[in-house]
């Protein structure tokens, strides 16, 4: 179908140098967790956003030299010719769908120690490097230092020609590069021409943009990925000083501008706290001051937005990472006019934690993400049905709307069945928790997929038992009846319910979520460590509680350190008046206060007064319906059940994640008896070349 003519202008092409993009759509540099060592899950991760439609479509960062090393993260390299061979089939791939590729190389400076290669990190000054606390400083570069780095850039730009790389990046973005340690007076304490004025802490990057042009000549336009504003006010690089200062010296230097905020946490601000397009105001400027194509991001999911950001001179191209994972397909569903298919991001970050946990690559709202080579999912097709088995699902959470779907789509007759009168189970409580709002769209999007199919149908409001289950007459039955939050307090810290959890004042994130009725003071028990207890807490304040937080760790919400936002929660929820106690668990509780102890030293104790305690700790399966079912083999033969299985939290709770990918996982699977037997494909390094 032809589109809306409002967004042809997405679909211009537009020149880069010495080469041309075919539309606006600009995959810009991001990991995956797969890099050198799931090479063949990178090729096939990103082959799906080149079948998609995007123009560009970029590596993550590709270290330059040994004395940059992202250990234990398996990112990308181009150290030598077997690296770069190792990325010509990368290029060969993309170049087969008319996509320019592009190569971000880095130095990363003081953002690594090196942990493998044991080579001193390098730095502008002799700052500490800055990963994990790791008790090393960087070696304060001289200018032989300098030298040698311009050196390995440009036989690493070389390499990239080499291989047939369209854009060859310089990068001084997200804290984890050496141009960006130089430019920043955080960072950068020389007191020769590379310190000091804006001038010199720029002067390393006009000479890498020099260096790289005449690397790369006519074979390969260059790309400046700068980190225009790093939010540290006039201790670190601010858009009003650093960051025009060097667009407006090397203005037309470059052949295409790459802008955005540092570091990782400002530049992927979740959903919680930023809204889409929440970089333009650090960012517009920058066309104002050169007449080179700009791409920035901003979580871009809505084609309305683009064009805005574009008609109004922001940028000229859509830069994406996390709106690409998502929905690989999103210019394709633009161009043919179903924007109501895009599968928006819901700025959860997920998959920044799959790269900072070092596991399989995860998307949320895409389960196929990381699974495009180890299972060979595509995120748009799925095999056809492999019978004519009637299918009842139970329950209409992340696990079983997912379900549905893709089995809707092999073309199954589906029924979802749920209990509650709307769908969406755990996605339609937290999505009204406080800047939850986005994780709506995991329902949102699976409602309206299901709306078009006319072989599934959803009946809210009735809630199954196991009679109505054997009755129903479907020969597949699926149980995904979710989870609950347990009420006892057991979790990491407690394995045996706390004393006194079983009085009338203790309430859990369901009952608060179910509009329980809480006085104040409120105490909230985190021993869950991921988002809950966190937004509990500031749901609370904000209708007025005085709130306190005691949890057994040093920090609020511990894991939401992988997904970027534990620094951004704890500074949240202070700034709003809530109290913190960090390290303090919970020995008893009484009538009218709990009494608490330092977990390092038990012989402290101390109470404190309360009149509602949430205990966000951890949350038990709703299997009582697949246990009822399962026990009962014969009858299940009886009514004519040939396969029944549970998915989701109902087997062991976990992420939305989890739930949509196991939804998604069950539907492919089923009467796919040979894909059952061989899951997936492992990526094995090869001794004899890796040594070569
Ligand atoms: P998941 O994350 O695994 O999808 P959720 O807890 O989000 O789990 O969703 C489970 C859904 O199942 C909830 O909406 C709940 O109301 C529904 N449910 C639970 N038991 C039944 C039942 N017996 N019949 C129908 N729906 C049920
Ligand atoms: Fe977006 Fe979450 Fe998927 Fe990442 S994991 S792409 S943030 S939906």
């Amino acid at each position: 179908m032809a589109r809306d003519p409002r967004y042809d202008v997405l679909f211009t092409p537009i020149k880069i140098g010495p080469k041309i993009a075919k539309n606006r759509f600009y995959q810009v540099p991001h990991c995956n967790a797969m890099g050198y060592t799931e090479h063949h899950g990178d090729v096939a991760h990103r082959r799906m956003k080149a079948e998609g439609g995007w123009a560009i479509i970029s590596t993550e960062q590709c270290s330059i030299h040994p004395s940059s090393c992202a250990a234990p993260y398996g990112e990308r390299r181009l150290w030598n010719d077997y690296y770069a061979e190792q990325l010509r089939g990368w290029v060969d791939t993309m170049h087969e769908y008319g996509v320019l590729a592009a190569v971000e190389l880095v130095h990363n400076g003081l953002g690594f120690s090196n942990r493998k290669t044991k080579e001193f990190p390098l730095g502008p000054s002799a700052n500490m490097v800055h990963y994990n606390w790791d008790p090393i400083m960087a070696r304060e570069m001289d200018k032989a230092d300098i030298k040698e780095f311009r050196r390995w850039q440009v036989e690493a730009a070389k390499r990239a020609v080499n291989v047939g790389y369209d854009i060859v990046y310089v990068y001084a973005g997200h804290d984890i590069a050496l141009p960006q340690h130089f430019l920043s007076p955080h960072t950068n304490h020389r007191t020769d021409e590379y310190g000091g004025s804006v001038e010199n802490r720029a002067r390393l990057i006009g000479e890498l943009l020099e260096d790289t042009k005449e690397a790369v000549g006519d074979k390969a336009a260059v790309a400046l990925r700068l980190a225009v504003d790093e939010n540290r006010g006039e201790h670190g690089i601010r858009w009003q000083e650093e960051g025009q200062a060097v667009v407006e010296m090397f203005s037309d230097l470059p052949d295409l501008w790459d802008v955005n905020i540092s570091d990782w946490a400002e530049d992927s601000a979740t959903s919680r706290f930023a809204d889409e397009a929440y970089q333009e105001p650090y960012v517009a400027f920058v066309k104002q001051k050169t007449d080179r194509p700009v791409v920035t991001v901003g979580r871009y999911t809505s084609p309305d937005t683009m064009i805005s950001q574009i008609n109004r001179g922001i940028t000229d191209f859509i830069g994406a990472a996390r709106p690409s994972i998502a929905d690989p397909f999103l210019p394709k569903k633009i161009e043919e006019d179903r924007n109501e298919d895009i599968r928006e991001c819901i700025g959860c970050n997920m998959c920044v934690a799959a790269e900072n946990t070092s596991s399989l690559f995860r998307c949320t709202q895409n389960p196929t993400a990381g699974e495009e080579w180890r299972r060979g999912w595509h995120p748009e097709t799925i095999e056809a049905k492999g019978s004519d088995d009637g299918v009842l699902v139970v329950g209409a959470g992340p696990a079983g709307l997912e379900c549905a779907r893709a089995l809707g789509m092999r073309g199954y007759t589906v029924h979802l069945v749920e209990a509650e009168p709307e769908v969406g189970g755990r996605v339609a409580r937290e999505s009204a928790l406080p800047g939850l709002a986005s994780w709506g769209r995991v329902r949102d999007w699976r409602v309206s997929q299901i709306a078009k199919m006319k072989n599934v149908e959803v009946h809210t409001g009735t809630r199954l038992s196991a009679q109505d289950v054997l009755d129903y007459g479907a020969e597949t039955v699926v149980v995904a009846t979710g989870s609950r939050w347990r009420g006892d307090g057991v979790a990491y810290t407690n394995a045996h319910a706390i004393p006194g959890s079983e009085g009338k004042k203790v309430f859990t994130p369901d009952d608060v979520m179910g509009g329980a009725a809480l006085e104040g003071p409120v105490v909230v028990f985190d021993d869950d460590h991921y988002y809950m207890g966190g937004v509990i807490a500031e749901k609370l304040r904000a209708a007025g509680h005085e709130v306190t937080i005691v949890t057994p760790l040093m920090e609020l919400s511990r894991w939401t350190e992988y997904t970027l936002e534990m620094e951004k929660i704890m500074s949240r929820v202070l700034s709003m008046g809530i109290e913190l106690i960090t390290d303090h668990n919970i020995a008893h509780i009484g009538d009218n206060s709990i009494e608490i102890y330092n977990v390092y030293h038990e012989e402290t104790r101390r109470h404190l007064s309360y009149q509602s305690l949430v205990l966000a700790t951890s949350r038990l399966p709703e299997d009582a319906l697949y246990r009822a079912l399962s026990a009962a083999p014969e009858k299940l033969e009886a009514a004519g059940i040939r396969t029944l299985a549970r998915v989701g939290d109902c087997v062991a709770a976990g992420t939305i994640q989890h739930a949509v990918y196991e939804g998604h996982r069950f539907a492919r699977e089923l009467d796919a008896g040979a894909i059952a037997d061989v899951p997936y494909r492992v990526e094995e390094v090869r001794l004899e070349r890796a040594s070569a």
